[in-house]
């Protein structure tokens, strides 16, 4: 079967800024994978007596049988004062463990198309999306044959339970095309995604899943109606909203009052002026948050992140991602300081719960249906 890569323009450029990053992949993690014969592998391989020492204090196994890294004062323990790994300094690239060498890149493999992510959770995958105009343009190739046996296979057997998947290609160029077009907002696009992908959904929860295609030719021209987009362009944000549902998820995560200060009282007007402020820094680089809109849309592995859900419950997940993302650009807006380097931060932060873990959609999802803002007029006034 002949198989192509996709990718966006970022994929084959991205170097990792090591011992100079802000928020190192390498600290506050928290759950690192390594395997059995990984760490046979460090373990029988010369190294320094502190290295060695190291390596036979810092794993512990998990109950799912694997090993992970047991952090110290929420710093990978290999990692030195100049922030390098020690593993990689003494025993070169090749013996770290897979996640740790793969990181920030994930693939996942469809219908002979591969499609290679990299994660909002690396700082300088953002300090690409935020500098290089055409960071998201995808980007497709012919397949290096050593990545088919690497790619997640999506095999036949989940479309059994899933037959939407068969079209997850499609699905994903509708979605990624129309947050793309720059001839409306960012924030647009995502909606008329939205607005896509529960059409599309419909027909997969009723059982014609083969209609798919037929259906995505029809939204097309629909999707360009000129008065629909006027009037998603004019909705505004719902504050109160966002407070309730964004606030509400992160702070199981993080503690949002060591992050800026916080006074609900004036929220509204700390939004709009964090939203002002943050505006300016990016001026001339409006691009930015389509770029990472885009990157997520590929990170959380839209259209479905989650198997357990309809293909409209995971869009309204990326929708909340989104809308985070774009709250926490006015909190940092707001914040003042070194404001696109606090929001790198916080988006690399929070992007560690959203785009690595699975569990995370059943609490989000749970939350916007206990406040009611699922349909695609709320998750307007969500993300704008
Ligand atoms: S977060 Fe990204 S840039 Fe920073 S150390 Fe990890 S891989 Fe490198």
């Amino acid at each position: 079967m002949k198989m192509t890569q996709l990718q966006l323009k970022i994929f084959s450029e991205f170097r990792c800024i090591g011992g100079s990053c802000p928020e190192s992949c390498c600290e506050r993690w928290g759950d690192i994978n390594w395997y059995e014969d990984e760490i046979e592998r460090i373990k029988n391989h010369d190294c320094s007596p502190e290295l060695k020492e190291l390596i036979n204090k810092s794993f512990t196994q998990k109950p799912d049988g694997n090993y992970t890294i047991r952090e110290v004062n929420g710093r990978c323990p290999f990692l030195d004062e100049r922030n390098f790994c020690r593993i990689q300094l003494e025993m070169g690239h090749e013996n770290l463990s897979f996640t740790c060498q793969s990181y920030p890149r994930r693939n996942t493999y469809n219908n002979g198309i591969v499609m290679e992510r990299l994660a909002c959770s690396c700082v300088g995958v953002l300090d690409m999306l935020f500098n290089d105009r055409d960071a998201a343009k995808l980007v497709m190739k012919e397949m290096h044959k050593d990545l088919e046996k690497a790619s997640v296979a999506e095999s036949s057997k989940n479309f059994v339970d899933n037959p939407e998947l068969k079209y997850r290609n499609e699905i994903f160029k509708l979605l990624y095309d129309v947050i793309y077009d720059d001839s409306y907002s960012a924030e647009t696009g995502v909606v008329l995604g939205a607005l896509a992908v529960q059409k599309i959904s419909q027909f997969a929860e009723n059982g014609q899943a083969e209609r798919i295609p037929e259906v995505i030719k029809a939204i097309k021209p629909q999707l360009r109606n000129k008065a629909q987009i006027e009037t998603l362009e004019r909705v505004q944000p719902n504050y109160s909203l966002k407070y309730a549902l964004v606030e509400d998820i992160l702070s199981e995560y993080i503690n949002l009052n060591e992050l800026y200060y916080k006074d609900n009282s004036s929220g509204v007007e700390k939004y709009a002026e964090g939203s002002k402020k943050f505006a300016e820094v990016f001026a001339g680089r409006e691009y930015a948050m389509r770029n990472l809109f885009l990157n997520l849309l590929m990170d959380i592995n839209m259209p479905s992140f989650s198997k357990s859900y309809t293909l409209y419950e995971n869009y309204c997940y990326y929708v909340f991602c989104a809308s985070a993302f774009k709250y926490f650009a006015a909190v940092t807006g707001f914040s003042g300081g070194n404001i696109e380097e606090s929001f790198k931060k916080i988006v690399a932060l929070i992007s560690r719960h959203y785009c690595h873990n699975e569990n995370t959609i059943a609490r989000v999802l749970a939350k916007m249906k206990q406040l009611n803002c699922t349909s695609p007029a709320y998750l307007a006034s969500l993300i704008k």
